[in-house]
């Protein structure tokens, strides 16, 4: 960042070389895709150069990163054009245009990103994925760019309005997922199920049935088919995932909890881990963050 700050005044104290500058300042925003990655300029990261697993994908020419397809204000696909949208797919496409590389997104579930990620078929995940302790074991993550909280889905009809009105309900969650697990831990510090056995570390929501049971998903659609059916009777995940089945017969239940913290997640021991992590602390300081919430409409 110094030197590209570096090279913009000099190219403004060298008034014969404005054009030039312009030029250069262009394909910087612009994601000159090959170009860039042949510029010596954009192979320098915020320490001095790039590490083998970022100037790998700067080498492919493409940055490939898992982003989620229904989710407003995060990763939403238009199914005519194909076009993604959202703060998720915004940091990505800035990712990309630091690094002088193209974007390519990939659709990803809960239950895919993972994945998707070991195997190498991404660089790294920006899909509403919550950062935890357990999972920091196996992933990298950067420090948190959004925090969002759990809540629950019903049908009007169900009459079921709060945390209470779920005791001895099926929930409907998503496999990979940590909604069933924050949903236990708020049912048992309302004092409203008994907490015994209940182990936040290695919960299990297959095998969980005091007070409330939950039948898992591959993906949210089925989700929501399945509670129009009354095959679950709460559908229950993050309220940000949750907008967009959020119809007039249906609404949440009067509690939000369990903060829920996304952040990008690499593969652990990448270098690249490390300059997600600088620059989602660079675009959280300088307000790039939140300019794209505004745009979503976010809070
Ligand atoms: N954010 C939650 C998680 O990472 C909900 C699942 C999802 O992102 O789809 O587990």
């Amino acid at each position: 960042m110094k030197k590209k700050l570096a090279l913009l005044l000099a190219c403004l104290m060298a008034v014969t070389m404005l054009a030039g500058c312009g030029k250069e300042q262009e394909s910087t925003a612009g994601m000159g895709t090959s170009e860039k990655s042949n510029n010596v300029e954009s192979a320098e990261g915020p320490t001095g150069s790039f590490g083998v697993d970022t100037q790998a994908i700067i080498d492919r020419g493409v940055l490939r990163v898992g982003v989620k397809n229904a989710v407003p204000g995060f990763g939403l696909q238009d199914t005519l054009t194909g076009e993604y949208s959202g703060m998720e797919i915004d940091i990505a496409t800035k990712l990309a245009e630091y690094l002088g590389v193209e974007v390519e997104f990939t659709t990803v579930t809960a239950a895919t990103r993972t994945e998707l990620l070991d195997s190498g078929d991404i660089d790294c995940v920006l899909a509403t994925f919550t950062i935890t302790d357990e999972r920091k074991e196996s992933w990298d993550f950067s420090t948190p760019y959004y925090t969002d909280a759990v809540t629950v889905l019903v049908e009007n009809a169900s009459g079921i309005t709060s945390l209470e009105g779920l005791v001895d309900k099926k929930v409907g969650v998503s496999s990979g997922s940590t909604s069933a697990r924050a949903l236990t831990a708020a049912m048992v510090e309302a004092g409203l199920i008994d907490g015994t056995g209940f182990e936040p570390d290695t919960f299990d929501p297959a095998i969980w049935t005091t007070g409330i049971s939950y039948q898992q998903y591959e993906d949210y659609p089925a989700i929501s088919t399945a509670l129009s059916a009354g095959e679950v009777d709460a559908f229950c995940v993050d309220k940000s995932i949750l907008a967009i089945y959020k119809t007039e017969d249906r609404s949440y239940i009067e509690e939000k909890f369990s903060p829920q913290e996304y952040g990008i997640a690499t593969k652990k021991g990448s270098d690249f881990s490390v300059l997600c992590d600088e620059l989602v602390n660079t675009w959280l300081n300088d307000g790039t963050i939140s300019s794209f919430m505004d745009n979503y409409g976010l809070e």
